[in-house]
């Protein structure tokens, strides 16, 4: 009984206002798995790369507990490749660039051998390929969590508002659920987007921390507040990674649970802004995850007296 993790597996070149990366590893479900990896195993990967993604990188991966079967590597095309620039405050980026390459003809299939897993995290990716992977489950996982992006809005509504109708959580960004709904308010864009499928919405908004919709009830969780934030991207990947990855280690997928999921997720992403890419991912031990979510616990932790 595990976990499967489907998304792009790719090259990123990040420009920050501190500094400028060459092309480095990157991809929605390379995070995810480095994330997921410290809660939870086997993890089973459905990706596709080209012949010069790194075998190491693969290899590292196996070795945390990552099954590859399902990562397609088409020898003779190149990788995903994903070019972003971050404005002042961090929060915001342009993507520069996106070159489909293998995603562009990509048909994924789920190996016989991933066919027991109760929970499936859809990373980002082109939404009729996430639909696909859903379709090929002969039995309903016990949770079905997706993330997506604007850059799908935009190119693949209708697909997108598919595989929606499929899904139990939906995770966005602010920006993006405000795309989704077309609506400003977060309140109105989640009761739109719950009546599009999704049963639980989370709604991330950077170091403003995160928050859990499910019918009239809500949730917040905040960000940790760090003095230096390097690298965010691939910060909602791994959070979505420790997020699945709590519950598919406690297998309840109780509103209560997902609030202690969303605590998870947010230490995970705290330690991914560290570094460039998914150096400190790479780097992390339990004893520094648990000293996190303890700060977290800390962080808003209050009595209050009511007279
Ligand atoms: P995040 O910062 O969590 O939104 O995720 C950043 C990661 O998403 C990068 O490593 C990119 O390779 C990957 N990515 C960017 N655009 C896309 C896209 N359109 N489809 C799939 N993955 C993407």
């Amino acid at each position: 009984m595990s976990l499967i993790v489907v998304g792009s597996m790719a090259f990123d070149a990040i420009e920050t206002p501190f500094g400028k990366s060459d092309r480095i590893i990157g991809g929605a479900a390379t995070y995810i798995a480095w994330s997921a990896s410290n809660f939870t195993q086997p993890i089973k990967q459905v990706s596709v790369v080209g012949g010069d993604f790194p075998k190491e990188e693969l290899q590292m991966l196996e070795a945390r507990g990552v099954v590859t079967e399902g990562v397609e590597i088409k020898e003779n095309e190149k990788s995903f490749f994903w070019s972003g620039r971050y404005h002042l405050d961090m929060n915001t980026r342009d993507t520069l660039d996106t070159q489909l390459n293998v995603l562009a003809n990509f048909n994924p299939v789920v190996p016989d051998s991933y066919q027991d897993c109760e929970f499936l995290m859809l990373g980002n990716l082109v939404p009729a390929v996430q639909n696909a992977v859903i379709d090929q489950m002969k039995k309903k996982p016990k949770l079905v969590v997706l993330d997506t992006m604007n850059f799908w809005m935009e190119i693949a509504m209708p697909d997108l508002e598919n595989v929606l109708k499929k899904v139990d959580v939906l995770m966005v960004n602010d920006s993006e659920a405000r795309q989704l709904s077309g609506q400003y308010s977060l309140v109105k864009a989640a009761k739109v987007i719950m009546n599009m499928g999704p049963k639980y919405l989370i709604i991330k908004k950077g170091e403003h921390g995160a928050l859990l919709f499910h019918e009239e009830q809500v949730f917040f969780a905040p960000a940790l507040p760090l003095e230096d934030v390097f690298d965010p991207t691939g910060a909602g990947d791994t959070f979505a990674g420790g997020f699945i990855g709590h519950i598919a280690k406690t297998k309840d997928i109780s509103f209560e649970n997902m609030k202690t999921a969303i605590i998870v997720g947010s230490a995970m992403a705290s330690f991914c802004v560290e570094k460039f890419g998914t150096t400190r991912l790479k780097e992390i031990s339990k004893e520094d995850i648990e000293a996190r979510i303890q700060q977290f616990v800390q962080l808003v932790n209050f009595d209050i007296e009511l007279v």
